[in-house]
């Protein structure tokens, strides 16, 4: 198997070359796992009078009956006709014709091959994959005729899917390559799995439906499984190598603060959630967990009430936030929930000046602060705890792997640490991308929440959105308006931010109406002035970009309306309207948009009209972008599956999960006779471990 593909009959260094370069093949082995991305039913013909009237697929048998060339803007193109005794229609060149002509022979039969293309009622085929019906008729008989990725380079080299195609008929045929068995055989037995190299000749050469969809099942399981296998393996190792503090104790500053100072009674997913990570806190490990929960789901509190147990055990806490009024916003939830309490907190971001500073770091190794509320400000190196045992890292995705490392350094034994994020990523790919990670979710919101009524508005009607917000604000609520900030074009964004709002300003003139703006052009202290006025209710209106996307917690604000809200992500809208709905009024969303929409766009938008639910948001996100998108996981590689796909076969990836799980858990050293060949699979895979240390 580890064979270089150079040596395969019909290879040869040019070849070899080719498939290394463009598809990453470079043994016998990898050519095997080369997968068809789809198949076609090549029993199947169509007749030309009773074609389907989309750019579908088509294979057709028929006779050509002559050959023409149209002169077009560059150049000529070649013409075919081509008839099947129903009917006639076009095959057409635009390049490479000149030696295709010499072959083409007229009035003979060919069964030809490819994606129909429909103009003013006729259909032709450009390009068509074409073969002499005699030597169709002797190709490898196979129910469906596999497909192969490809690129424009290998198909001008030759490589065709014929030759795919007959690179691997030979390697399958050829004798001593072992087809060595990956799993164990009862694990076979259970999910009903057929034999890996039974598995590999039916994905490359399906002989019905059924086998091949057989095949395809156990090549995913056996993707998952070894997937998920080295991920709880790795998790598995570091929970027994990295000790961690044991906060045993739940004392007298949780209970107090639980019986005398909690604002609210917990749902049942906090609850669930603060026992999980109590537990953790127990064991002697390193806790290193996510929790996920949508905007409004209550972390914060999860967040303090962990703290407060650390301060039980007498350690520090840190709770770290992306911008500096996400810091400040946490800084005062503090303020209001631990008012009479008596225990020290304080706020450190890139503008605490120098005094507050000195006062702070002092207060800090003298162990005098129980928790410290931060930018990534605490990470500098000057900032030193006197015992720090737990981080709380706020919406993670902003956070860089070096910042959070630096937090290790601080101490010996490292701070437990546990990472929230809003942003809700589908558990499937949770499961997949933070394999090493516990995860805890809280996926029920406070009671008593109303949901979000999103609407979605062309431009032109802004005069009925304006009668809309005046409305609102007549009612005593506030109003955020938000203008897209992307990076690359920033002066183009900012010209439309100002000048949204000098309209606004007209439309909403002092002294009835007071308006604030937030952009990230300004000084820091100026935008948390701005903030704080919107934040106290004295502006009723929040012209901003996407600074307040995560975290601010304004309950009087009822409306959100988005500009240009074709170009947000769906995770960013979700975010941003999370920002209104935390009050008991009801609230609103409005996604302002010009008419012109691609379809993705329409989608997005339609999405977020019919659904407030941040996993299945996330789930539509997922679709349209695929995995190797979304934030974060670039870095990831997990995501490039040669054949699963972590949301058509989630359930399947559940199975092999738990599967690994529970060997894992049985016998992680895999000394079980039966395991001898997941402990022999996992030796001979080339697994870059790095990959998984992107979050603690
Ligand atoms: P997020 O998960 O987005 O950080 P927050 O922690 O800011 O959410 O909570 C959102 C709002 O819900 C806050 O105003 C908070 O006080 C309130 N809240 C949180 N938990 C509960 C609860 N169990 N019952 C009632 N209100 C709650
Ligand atoms: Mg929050």
């Amino acid at each position: 198997m580890q064979t270089e593909i150079l040596y395969l009959k019909g290879v040869g260094p040019e070849r070899s070359r080719l498939l290394k370069e463009e598809l990453n093949i470079k043994t016998f082995q990898d050519l095997l796992h080369f997968f068809p991305n789809r198949y076609i039913d090549r029993s199947r013909f169509h007749s030309i009078n009773k074609l389907p009237n989309n750019n579908v697929e088509v294979q057709i048998k028929g006779i050509i009956t002559s050959i023409n060339y149209i002169n077009q803007k560059r150049g000529k193109r070649m013409v075919a006709n081509f008839q099947d005794g129903t009917g006639s229609m076009q095959l057409v060149w635009f390049r490479g014709y000149q030696w295709l002509r010499e072959t083409i022979r007229l009035n003979q039969a060919y069964v030809i091959f490819g994606r129909i293309n429909w103009f003013k009622g006729q259909a032709s085929i450009p390009h068509p994959e074409m073969e002499l019906e005699s030597i169709f008729q002797q190709g490898v008989k196979v129910a469906f005729y596999p497909i192969y990725p490809s690129s424009e380079k290998l198909i001008n080299k030759g490589i065709s899917q014929r030759v795919i195609q007959k690179l691997l008929a030979s390697l399958l045929q050829q004798k001593g390559v072992e087809f060595s068995e990956t799993l164990p055989n009862y694990l076979l037995d259970h999910f009903k799995l057929i034999s890996k190299e039974k598995a590999l000749h039916q994905v490359h050469y399906p002989s019905s439906q059924n086998l091949l969809s057989r095949a395809q099942m156990r090549l995913k399981f056996e993707e998952f499984f070894y997937m998920q296998l080295q991920l709880i393996l790795k998790n598995h190792q570091r929970k027994q190598k990295i000790k961690g503090h044991v906060f045993a104790e739940v004392g007298s500053v949780f209970r107090n603060f639980f019986d005398n100072h909690l604002p609210f009674t917990l749902t049942k997913a906090q609850k669930r959630v603060v026992k999980e990570i109590r537990n953790d806190l127990g064991t002697g490990r390193q806790m290193n967990r996510l929790l996920q929960g949508d905007v409004g789901s209550g972390k914060t509190i999860v967040a303090l009430l962990s703290m407060l147990i650390t301060i039980d055990n007498g350690f520090q806490s840190t709770l770290v936030a992306p911008t500096e009024i996400l810091a400040q916003q946490h800084f005062h939830s503090l303020e209001i929930l631990l008012k009479g309490t008596g225990i020290k907190f304080a706020l450190l971001t890139g503008s605490s000046s120098k005094k507050e500073r000195m006062v702070l770091h002092e207060h800090l190794e003298s162990g005098k602060l129980s928790i410290l509320v931060g930018t990534h400000a605490v990470f500098e190196d000057k900032v030193k705890f006197s015992n720090l045992g737990l981080a709380i890292i706020d919406e993670q995705h902003r956070f860089g792997v070096a910042q959070r490392a630096k937090l290790w350094k601080k101490n010996n034994i490292p701070p437990h640490v546990l990472v929230m994020t809003a942003t809700p990523i589908p558990r499937t790919l949770a499961m997949s991308i933070y394999g090493d990670l516990d995860i805890s979710v809280i996926d029920t919101l406070p009671p008593g929440r109303k949901s979000i009524k999103t609407l979605h508005r062309f431009d032109n009607n802004r005069l009925a959105v304006f009668a809309f917000v005046k409305e609102q604000i007549n009612l005593g609520r506030q109003v955020y308006i938000v203008y897209p900030l992307i990076q690359e074009s920033e002066t183009f964004d900012y010209k439309d931010l100002m000048d949204g709002y000098e309209s606004i300003s007209r439309s909403f003139p002092p002294p009835n109406y007071q308006i604030s703006i937030v952009h990230g052009k300004m000084k820091s202290k100026d935008k948390s002035y701005e903030m704080e006025r919107f934040i106290n209710g004295k502006t009723q209106i929040l012209v901003a970009t996407t600074v307040i996307e995560v975290g601010v917690n304004v309950p009087n604000a009822s409306l959100m309306i988005i500009e240009s809200a074709e170009r947000f992500g769906l995770s960013q809208l979700h975010q941003l309207r999370g920002r209104v709905g935390r009050g008991t009024d009801q609230s609103y969303c409005i996604l302002m948009s010009g008419s012109k929409l691609s379809e993705e766009g329409k989608t997005r938008l339609q999405t977020m009209v019919k659904s407030n639910d941040g996993f299945e948001i996330a789930e539509v996100d997922l679709r349209l972008r695929g995995p190797g998108n979304l934030m974060g996981t670039q870095q990831s590689g997990i995501l490039q599956l040669k054949i699963a796909d972590l949301i058509k076969d989630a359930e399947l990836l559940k199975a092999a999960r738990d599967t690994a799980y529970q060997i894992i858990k049985n016998d992680a050293g895999f000394n079980n006779n039966e395991h001898q060949v997941i402990k022999h699979t996992l030796s001979k895979l080339r697994f870059d471990s790095n990959i998984w240390n992107f979050i603690s």
